[in-house]
């Protein structure tokens, strides 16, 4: 197995050439007042030492040895102690953070760098400081003052972590359902009963106090969804001084057994009557909670590149070095007794692939990173709101196509390695099994597409979806007489006309049939984000291809051959998908239960 290289090259390629986030950055002053190119290159630099060096190490022992319930205690593997210590000291779980409270104040196109990093090493590890960040985030939007002062600096500072308590075990999709309670004590704080599951990172050994946002219903709280509230329910109450007091009535029951990422506790949370504060207002939980969940959502599509990328790194390794066969067009290699891998067609078609959905992944997260930043950071209300506009429609296809493909890589990678990738030695079943929950968690990946389907195209009358089709639209038009775009523009063109038509056939049938949002919706988001990929390929390759006469490296070379690729072998797969969303719901519907 290769060990994991952060692809630096690449994502200086992405933020710098492609997305110039110098200049994004420049443009929001509070981003500016923290960040200039220097610091972000260096922070990099740094990131790819820790999580190479130190988190990637630990992958492997992580998944063998899991996590340890001992009588509601959780031990983590050995040396994630140390490693959490590395990360707090570096101060890393604050890099996105409100500097007012301790946080570094650093963009989200650079913190998503990091991000990526971080869960290719070790994807178990990393969801601790993904959680901590986010539950900062929900926190920072809707806790009161008192709050924020309280908890946040130890938070950003990684000293305490964050959990999210969404789950019960009859409660997971549908949020409205839930049966924990809350309480009031009269005092100002709550008392918060109930039952949670497979909350990640909820008990474990790395921090000293562990912050719970936990949703829960008051006794008088309307029914359904609009009946939640969020709740901070620390493990160790804190005293006034900031220093930790009591125990709190909450416990670890159980940790549950897992396919993947086993070096995360994945725990049973008992609240029993535990002492917590009301984060935002009454009854508006929910919301509160999706603030935390468009980053996260992005996160997670992060998690699938991460693991598609150390997936590739060990699959290119592998394909040069493993002989087999001869190439079809005579020995490459004669001296041996066989050629290495890398000539067959088809393992370039999967390296290729992987490349494809990587690279146009990493693009695209960042794209999406560079308007969270408008939105969250701009002073501009016009310019935030269409960034908004954008944030809403595209984080969905983010968390769902990214950890879609990001799965289907991972599988391709361990198909490079043959029989090897199903064993152990490799590394590549591993990432195999710890990718698959991407698709689930943070809402699955059928329910992102419902969220980009119903609420966002349908829900909207398709007016968000035109700010991203206006982008598109742009970026063809200013590049027409661009001759070497032109072989990329025109598909590109083809697939958005595609998507566009598409979107409206279906809005129009939304209209007269219940189903049709649904029976469109994944195939959609499919779709959409194939095309989303082939419009990042194409800004690509705008980059790169008149560095490419001049370059000795094979970076531009290899990134404009890689574009051709994805503009030949897998932009074309839209025009299936589209076929088969206008047979709309009837074959999806047709069967009765029993038929099944
Ligand atoms: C390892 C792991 C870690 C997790 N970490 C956390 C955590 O930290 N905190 C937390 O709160 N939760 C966590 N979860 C829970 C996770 O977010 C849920 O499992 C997930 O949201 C799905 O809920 P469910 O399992 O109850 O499935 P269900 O909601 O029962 O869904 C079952 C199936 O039905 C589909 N479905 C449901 N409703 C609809 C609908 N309206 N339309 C179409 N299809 C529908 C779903 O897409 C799914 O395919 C974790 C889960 C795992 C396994």
């Amino acid at each position: 197995m290769a060990d994991y290289q952060a692809p630096l090259r690449d994502m200086r390629f992405v933020l710098n050439e492609v997305f110039d986030a110098p200049a994004l950055w420049a443009s929001l002053p509070k981003v500016a007042e923290n960040v200039d190119p220097d610091t972000a290159d260096a922070i990099l630099e740094e990131a790819g030492k820790i999580t190479s060096g130190v988190l990637a190490p630990l992958n492997r022992e992580g998944d063998e040895q899991g996590c340890k319930w001992n009588d509601g205690e959780v031990s983590t593997p050995e040396g994630f102690r140390e490693a959490y210590q590395t990360i707090v000291e570096g101060g890393w779980n604050g890099l996105g953070g409100n500097p007012e409270f301790g946080g570094m104040g650093m963009p989200k196109t650079l913190v998503a760098q990091f991000e990526e990093m971080m869960q290719a090493a070790n994807m178990a590890f990393g969801l601790a400081p993904m959680l901590t960040a986010g539950a900062c985030l929900a926190l920072d939007a809707h806790g009161s003052q008192e709050l924020k002062e309280k908890y946040l600096p130890n938070m950003y500072a990684g000293t305490w972590s964050g959990a999210m308590d969404l789950t019960e075990p009859h409660a997971g999709t549908d949020l409205g359902i839930i049966r924990t309670k809350a309480e009031p004590n009269g005092d100002g704080s709550f008392s918060v009963t109930g039952t949670k599951i497979f909350i990640t990172w909820g008990e474990h050994d790395m921090a000293e106090n562990i912050i719970h946002l936990v949703l829960a219903k008051l006794p008088d709280a309307p029914k359904g969804p609009k009946g939640i509230s969020l709740f901070l329910v620390p493990k160790f109450d804190v005293n006034e001084d900031g220093s930790l007091g009591e125990r709190n009535s909450l416990s670890c029951g159980s940790l549950e057994k897992k396919m993947g990422i086993k070096g995360s506790a994945t725990c049973v949370m008992n609240f029993d009557g535990a002492k917590g504060w009301l984060v935002g207002e009454e009854n508006k939980g929910l919301a509160a909670m999706f603030t935390m969940m468009n980053y996260e959502r992005l996160g997670v599509g992060i998690q699938g590149i991460g693991a598609a990328e150390a997936s590739l790194q060990s699959a290119r390794e592998y394909a040069l070095e493993r002989i087999q066969s001869r190439a079809p067009t005579g020995a490459q290699q004669p001296e041996k007794a066989a050629d290495p891998i890398l000539v067959h067609p088809d393992v370039r078609r999967m390296l290729l692939t992987m490349k494809g959905y990587v690279e146009g992944g990493r693009a695209f997260s960042t794209y999406v990173a560079q308007w969270l930043d408008i939105a969250k950071y701009s002073d501009d209300d016009e310019r935030r709101k269409h960034a908004e506009g954008m944030v809403a429609l595209l984080t969905p296809v983010a968390k769902a196509f990214l950890t879609d493909r990001g799965l289907d890589a991972c599988i391709m990678g361990q198909q490079v390695f043959g029989g090897h990738g199903f064993i152990r030695e490799w590394g590549q079943e591993q990432l195999v099994r710890d990718c698959r929950i991407t698709q689930i968690y943070e809402g699955t990946n059928g329910i992102q597409a419902l969220d980009l389907m119903g609420r966002k195209v349908v829900g909207s009358q398709g007016k968000l979806y035109e700010l991203f089709a206006e982008d598109v639209a742009t970026f063809i038009e200013e590049n027409s007489s661009d001759e070497n775009l032109r072989p990329y523009l025109e598909p590109l063109a083809a697939a958005f006309e595609r998507l566009s038509d598409v979107t409206e056939h279906v809005i129009k049938q939304a209209g007269d049939n219940p189903d049709a949002v649904g029976a469109a919706s994944v195939d959609y988001l499919d779709l959409f984000g194939l095309t989303a990929l082939g419009y990042m390929w194409a800004k690509m390759v705008k980059v790169a291809a008149p560095k490419a006469d001049s370059d000795t490296s094979g970076f531009y070379t290899g990134k404009v051959k890689s574009a051709r690729f994805y503009f030949d072998r897998l932009l074309p797969k839209t025009v299936a998908l589209a076929e088969g969303i206008r047979s709309g719901s009837d074959s999806m519907m047709a069967l009765t239960a029993e038929e099944f």
